[in-house]
């Protein structure tokens, strides 16, 4: 009888790693608390990696099938100075309403049985996201997203303004995602009234004016970032479970899919916890070092004074996993 691997998390990362794990043989169980599809805050950006990593899960035709929009361009606004730059290669914007639900749906295709309690077998593979924080209030960072109507753009742009960024692309169907991410403290001066924190960056709200809002804001939170690539006994943990990079990077789904890809195989063929983590982190350190040293630049308030040295497609290339 072949090993029953059980998934908590049925979100990127644990649908990838049931795909990996089916691809290896094995008989997968994947507990989802949610149910899919729904909303999720994210830039719903993939970065162009995603592609062979979705082919390798036999996930890519159905990937394509939902009609991402190709994003070429990367543009970064500090405050009143732009910096645009070709992305090496073409990046996507999906839903995450769209994306989960495929990615569940292919895991469930080929065979991984979908629950949506904790049965009592302990999970081999622990995917359940971000971990809860306990920051103090005010200084805590939250994000938030819609979904606009409108003219659609082949760039992901950001815009960084009083410590808080906001992400425009462009996803599936001819909407443009916003998506943003700020401190407690700024939210509460305009009473988490997102329609108005968007507008207090002048080129931000130029770029929205030929924009609709067609959907809800979404918010959630807090946010921290971290590592935690310590050994946790028996369990593989995988994307944000596993390590949260700051969103700006936008490459956290890609850290996702392939470490929920990692631990699928590593837990199908019997992988030590311990071998499995050493590889998850040389892949993954990267992001996290660059991304420490673009946070700090922010809020300190020279990331304007360098915008104009800043390479970007170096930038781009420092910030995806390797
Ligand atoms: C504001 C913001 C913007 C972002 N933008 C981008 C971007 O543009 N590009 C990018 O690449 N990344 C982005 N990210 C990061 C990206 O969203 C995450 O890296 C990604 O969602 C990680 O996937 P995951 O499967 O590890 O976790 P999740 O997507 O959080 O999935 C975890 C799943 O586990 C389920 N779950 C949790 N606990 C349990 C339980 N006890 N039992 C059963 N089920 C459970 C949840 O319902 C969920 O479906 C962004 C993140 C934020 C916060």
């Amino acid at each position: 009888m072949k090993q029953r691997i059980n998934i908590l998390g049925g979100g990127p990362a644990g649908a990838s790693a049931a795909l990996a794990a089916l691809r290896e043989g094995a008989r997968v169980g994947v507990i989802e608390k949610s149910r899919l599809p729904r909303h999720k805050v994210c830039g719903e950006f993939f970065s162009p990696e995603i592609g062979p990593e979705l082919e390798r899960l036999g996930a890519w035709d159905a990937f394509l099938a939902a009609r991402p929009a190709r994003v070429q361009r990367l543009e970064l606004h500090f405050g009143s100075r732009k910096k645009s730059s070709r992305l090496p290669e073409p990046a996507f914007g999906l839903s995450r309403y769209a994306f989960d639900l495929m990615l569940l749906d292919q895991a469930r295709a080929g065979g991984a049985d979908l629950a949506s309690e904790t049965a009592d077998e302990r999970p081999l593979i622990v995917a359940t996201g971000r971990h809860a924080t306990a920051t103090q209030r005010g200084q805590r960072l939250f994000g938030f997203k819609a979904h606009f109507d409108g003219p659609v753009d082949d760039g992901v742009e950001l815009f960084f303004f009083e410590r808080c960024y906001v992400g425009v692309s462009a996803v599936e169907a001819g909407r443009t995602n916003i998506c943003g991410l700020a401190p407690e403290s700024f939210l509460s001066r305009f009473g988490f009234e997102y329609d108005d924190i968007v507008m207090q960056c002048p080129a931000l709200s130029d770029r929205l004016k030929p924009l609709r809002r067609v959907t809800s804001w979404f918010s959630t939170g807090p946010l921290q970032y971290g590592q935690a690539f310590e050994d946790a006994g028996h369990a593989y943990p995988a994307g944000d479970a596993l390590s949260f990079v700051d969103p700006f990077t936008g490459s956290g789904l890609l850290a996702a899919v392939r470490s929920g890809a990692m631990a699928g195989r590593a837990a199908a063929v019997g992988q030590p916890v311990s071998e499995y983590l050493r590889e998850c982190r040389a892949s993954l350190r990267q992001p996290f070092q660059v991304a420490g040293v673009l946070r700090r630049a922010l809020e300190g308030g020279w990331a304007e004074k360098l915008a104009p040295f800043a390479p970007g497609r170096l930038l781009f290339a420092l910030t995806r996993p390797r």
